[in-house]
């Protein structure tokens, strides 16, 4: 039986992070491990409501409130296998997931603070490590059926482990030269440190999942190749087309950039270091982009904006600007507008926040300013108003209130615009929405035999839900190879966040 008092006699905790100047000089992940007296007693806030909201919360469905009593009562094992039955990589979700379940926790109805879902979860999935090391979990029948899955992010990795479980033979297609999508080369590690990653793949290596890199499918490998080859295929390709400003003066000058191209090249020296390989930030074509010693302007309000506020930092920039359209968020959720248990929008203060760096909200970018050399010295910016009329994004700026902010190196994350066009997309007859993303059937097939998942069906969202796909893409692809009972299906590809109206 839980604690029904537990929230009363305990405050809302967290583990410390690690202090700012010794973590910006290194690129270890930012919180250490929190001790088991600290998350006994955090767990030890959930009141098993008789309701819980945080399921509904949570793409996943995870067992929010069952785990936090195993942990609450040290049964270690039992909350392992009880976060595993909804969840293939908790140790993902526990250190990156932006925890809309804790948004929908009961607690915050009465002007509580919410349970620490998160922080329980991911020392859980870490106590599962610590434990067996992730003991692999082999089908212990082969189905005779094979199935390609293409892209390896959460969303194909969790569609893969769920359908070699299910005794179907499994090989992922990667174009990049290592597994993980996003969660390899996009998040820095100061958020997920890689070996998370290559656990998993041991294990699912272990149950049986087959794994090529390099190849990009389109390309190297034809669909009709494809399709010859499998009797199923399941596209799990991305959200990677990154939304650009042709529009605004200035944008060809040297050192204007794609946020992805400065945080895929940060993470590559990363991984180089790793191998005791010495390694410059670089572009594909050789150009160097690093902040080290630069005024750097990150254009973007969001995820991909912090990670490269913290890969600046890191690098030694001189100073950060990170420009937002939108005016400051409150600091509460206004009830009015996103009641509860909904996402609210709020101030986000990220770990990187806490490193440095300027935010300025309300403005937009008029024009990178040329040195006169061809290479950026400048951002001109003015103060603006955004309103939506009929849905679209009506921008305002207001006369007077023009100023330039030093920029040697400028990065745009301001969004994905859907999955990038590229060959594969004839080649398998799909085709883009007005959204940039694929359709799918509410069985997730695209077209006959092809199912989606993840960001290329969503667009950009979140891991968690690119797991909830993958499982559920996984369940339907099961189903349509005749296979033997169901898989779990936590979403149906109409499923949409907690939404007010
Ligand atoms: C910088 C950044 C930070 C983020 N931080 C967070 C965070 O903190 N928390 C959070 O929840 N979400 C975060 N996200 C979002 C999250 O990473 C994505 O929602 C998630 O990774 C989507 O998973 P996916 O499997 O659908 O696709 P992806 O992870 O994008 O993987 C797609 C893979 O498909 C491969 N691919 C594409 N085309 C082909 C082809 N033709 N052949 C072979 N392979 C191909 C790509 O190389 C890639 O590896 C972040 C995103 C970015 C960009
Ligand atoms: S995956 Fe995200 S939403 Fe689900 S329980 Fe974990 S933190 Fe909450």
């Amino acid at each position: 039986m839980p604690d029904p008092n537990g929230f009363l006699r305990y405050d809302r905790r967290l583990p410390a992070r690690r202090p700012v100047p010794v973590r910006i000089s290194d690129w270890r992940e930012v919180y250490p491990p929190a001790g088991e007296e600290l998350i006994r007693e955090q767990a030890t806030r959930c009141m098993d409501c008789g309701i819980p909201f945080c399921h509904d919360g949570c793409p996943l469905g995870n067992r929010i409130p069952d785990w936090n009593d195993l942990v609450r009562t040290g049964n270690w094992d039992a909350a392992v296998d009880s976060l595993h039955a909804t969840n293939n990589f908790p140790e993902f979700t526990g250190r990156l997931c932006p925890a809309p379940c804790e948004a929908a926790c009961v607690l915050g109805l009465g002007g509580q603070q919410p349970v620490t879902i998160k922080q329980v979860e991911v020392e859980i999935a870490d106590a599962a490590v610590a434990r067996d090391g992730l003991r692999p979990r082999p089908a212990s029948v082969s189905t005779g059926r094979s199935v390609a899955v293409v892209g390896s992010g959460p969303a194909g990795l969790a569609a893969a482990q769920q359908l070699a479980r299910a005794g179907h033979t499994v090989t992922v297609y990667e174009r990049d030269d290592a597994i993980g999508g996003l969660l390899r080369y996009g998040i820095p590690d100061f958020k997920l440190e890689k070996q998370h990653i290559d656990k998993r793949l041991a294990q699912l290596t272990a149950e049986g999942v087959r794994f090529r890199t390099g190849v990009e499918v389109g390309v190297e490998v034809t669909a009709e190749q494809l399709r010859a080859e499998h009797d199923a295929v399941l596209l799990a390709c991305g959200a990677l087309q990154g939304r650009d400003t042709p529009e605004t003066p200035g944008r060809a000058l040297r050192g204007v950039h794609q946020a992805m191209a400065h945080l895929v090249a940060a993470n590559r020296v990363v991984a180089a270091a790793g191998e005791g390989k010495p390694a410059l930030a670089m572009l594909p074509d050789g150009t160097p982009i690093d902040a080290a010693g630069k005024h750097v302007v990150i254009i973007g309000g969001g995820d991909t904006a912090a990670d490269c506020l913290g890969v600046a930092h890191r690098q030694g920039a001189a100073g950060v600007h990170q420009l937002d359209l939108y005016p400051q968020p409150p600091s509460e959720r206004d009830a009015e507008r996103d009641p509860w248990p909904t996402w609210p929008w709020v101030l986000r203060n990220y770990p990187a926040h806490e490193e440095g760096g300027d935010r300025v909200f309300a403005v937009a970018v008029q024009e990178f300013v040329d040195d006169g050399t061809g290479q950026v010295r400048a951002v001109r910016i003015a103060e603006v108003t955004v309103e939506k009329v009929d849905g679209r994004r009506i921008v305002t700026a207001l006369p007077g209130s023009e100023r330039e902010i030093p920029a040697d190196l400028v990065l745009l994350a301001i969004g994905f615009e859907g999955t990038e066009e590229q060959p594969l997309l004839a080649q398998f007859g799909v085709t883009r929405n007005g959204r940039g993303a694929i359709d799918s059937g509410p069985d997730w097939q695209a077209t006959e035999g092809v199912f989606v998942a993840g960001d290329m069906h969503r667009g950009a969202s979140l891991i968690v839900w690119a797991i909830a796909e993958g499982r559920a893409a996984a369940a339907a692809i099961h189903t349509y190879l005749g296979g033997v009972g169901d898989l779990p299906a936590p979403v149906d590809p109409a499923r949409q966040p907690l939404a007010a109206r």
